[in-house]
């Protein structure tokens, strides 16, 4: 049978944007639907704006740690506007860099919410398109639990867009999104607290980095609840909201923002009209070819449920299309050794085991950690201090995870990541020369174990 399409993909985000240019380079004859913004989440409500955002929130301290320096600032003062609208204007300015590049790699744009119709069709616009390899990369969508009151909360959808910066902010979650939003209000001047529902935040993350990044966002002044979760939300007369906690506890605030989790966009998508099975979670399943068991249609990125970081979604569209389109060049995605950074001010970079799956996975660990205050805070009063720890293999001398906390731990960590790719030990950490002075050089000084 002819197909319209060789690959119709939906969603242009980061994952579907990826497999329809890198499969129309390959002389696919390929479509893709987007209904809502050109670049998906990571453009226009997620990396992009928040680092925008990270980067206007970390000026508080770069005009205080400045008078130290000899700089007088005269008053710093915050226009919230201002940066939105500028956030705004780059944020079009990339959305019509995706457009180009999907014309310019040959992609058939659809602005518009496509509809599975059946195994190899999609609708969109009252179009009906085939296709012999239907693509969903359709992401995700923040999930609010249901309480009284939870509508008057905001997501990270709406954030990125509040008319004025809120005076008092209660953030909700103890994720990615809701420390990195904590940061982020906390820098911009807004009176934070942060409420947590477990003992301490970030669960998988190491222990040491949870608790350190905990002491560094208590010293910044925001308010860290542990063991919190609100009850329900009232309005109040004058517009600000009273939060009723489990406990008993009341807060009043101008604004409640949830970050608790994501949950996989299918809405409206017809999965009724196709035999696409679903996990647990409510992700689309699929097998290690992004496979669903619908033979001809295909999931990746997000709507996945594995690791919603905008490099994976990337790396399994760049597979996906090679396996179809140009095969020689096909490498499965490698799922081990993924860095990440979470932008709390200040960052944490991650990459590898934590101690905790290092002991669990059955390795005999070495530990190594240092704590120190940051050179370009010692004319400063800022008490800011970070954190670096390694997790070494004691038989093996592999290193099996680097963690980090301080100032560009992201950019330090993508480093670390490609050496512990490359399966470096603890001995050619010690080899390796610093760079100085810089806090980087620390990781390359670390003699002696925590403990020894
Ligand atoms: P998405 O980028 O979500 O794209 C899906 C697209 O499909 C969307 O554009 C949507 O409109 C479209 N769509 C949905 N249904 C339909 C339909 N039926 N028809 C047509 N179109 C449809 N990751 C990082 O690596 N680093 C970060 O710093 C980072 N920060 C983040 C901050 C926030 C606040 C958030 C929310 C996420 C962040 N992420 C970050 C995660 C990252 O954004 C996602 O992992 C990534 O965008 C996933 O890509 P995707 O292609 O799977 O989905
Ligand atoms: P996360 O899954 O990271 O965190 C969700 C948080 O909400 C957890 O602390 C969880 O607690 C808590 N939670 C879940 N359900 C409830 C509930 N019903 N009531 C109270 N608390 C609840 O999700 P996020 O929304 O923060 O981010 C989504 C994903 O986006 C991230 O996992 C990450 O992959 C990606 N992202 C990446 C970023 C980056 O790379 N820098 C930045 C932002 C997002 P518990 O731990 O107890 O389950």
């Amino acid at each position: 049978m002819a197909y319209d399409f060789d690959l119709f993909v939906i969603g242009a985000g980061s994952g579907g944007v990826r497999a329809a240019r890198f499969a129309a380079s390959y002389g696919g004859r390929v479509a893709i639907a987007e209904s809502r913004y050109l670049g998906g989440t990571c453009v226009n409500v997620g990396c992009v704006p928040k680092k925008f955002l990270v980067y206007g929130a970390h000026f508080s301290e770069d005009f205080e740690q400045a008078k130290s320096y000899g700089w007088s600032t005269g008053e710093a003062k915050f226009d919230w506007s201002t940066l939105i609208s500028n956030k705004d204007r780059e944020i079009h300015r990339l959305n019509d860099i995706y457009r180009g590049l999907l014309g310019n790699s040959g992609v058939t744009l659809h602005e518009g919410h496509a509809k599975l119709v059946d195994q190899h069709r999609v609708e969109v616009n009252g179009q009906t398109y085939s296709a012999e390899h239907i693509l969903i990369a359709t992401g995700g969508w923040p999930q609010v639990p249901a309480f009284p009151g939870s509508d008057l909360a905001i997501t990270s959808q709406d954030a990125f867009f509040l008319n004025k910066l809120p005076k008092r902010i209660v953030v909700v979650g103890g994720g990615y999104i809701a420390v990195e939003f904590a940061s982020i209000f906390n820098g911009l001047g807004a009176e934070v607290t942060q409420l947590y529902r477990g003992e301490l935040f970030l669960r998988g993350f190491d222990d040491s980095v949870r608790v350190h990044l905990k002491e560094e966002l208590i010293k910044h002044g925001i308010d860290l609840q542990f063991n919190a979760d609100i009850e329900r939300i009232d309005k109040n007369d004058d517009g600000s909201l009273r939060v009723s906690l489990k406990d008993g506890g009341l807060l009043t605030t101008d604004c409640v923002f949830y970050a608790t989790g994501r949950r996989p966009m299918l809405d409206n998508l017809g999965l009724e009209n196709v035999d696409v099975k679903l996990t647990k979670d409510g992700f689309i399943e699929v097998d290690e070819l992004f496979q669903t068991s619908e033979p001809s249609i295909l999931a990746l990125g997000d709507i996945i449920g594995g690791l919603q970081l905008t490099p994976v979604a990337l790396a399994e569209g760049t597979a996906l299309a090679r396996r179809l389109f140009k095969p020689e060049q096909y490498r499965p995605v490698d799922y081990r050794h993924i860095p990440t950074a979470v932008f709390s001010l200040p960052n944490i970079g991650t990459v590898g085991l934590t101690e905790d799956e290092a002991k669990k996975a059955g390795h005999k660990v070495v530990v190594f950690e240092s704590r120190f205050r940051p050179m370009k805070l010692s004319l400063t009063g800022d008490q800011e201090r970070t954190l670096m720890k390694l997790v070494v293999d004691a038989s093996t001398d592999r290193v099996l995870g680097c963690h980090m906390v301080g100032p560009e731990a992201g950019e330090i960590i993508q480093g670390l990541a490609i050496a512990l790719k490359a399966g470096v030990t603890k001995q050619i950490f010690d080899d390796t020369i610093g760079v100085h002075p810089t806090a980087a050089e620390e990781f390359v000084t670390m003699r002696t174990p925590v403990g020894s």
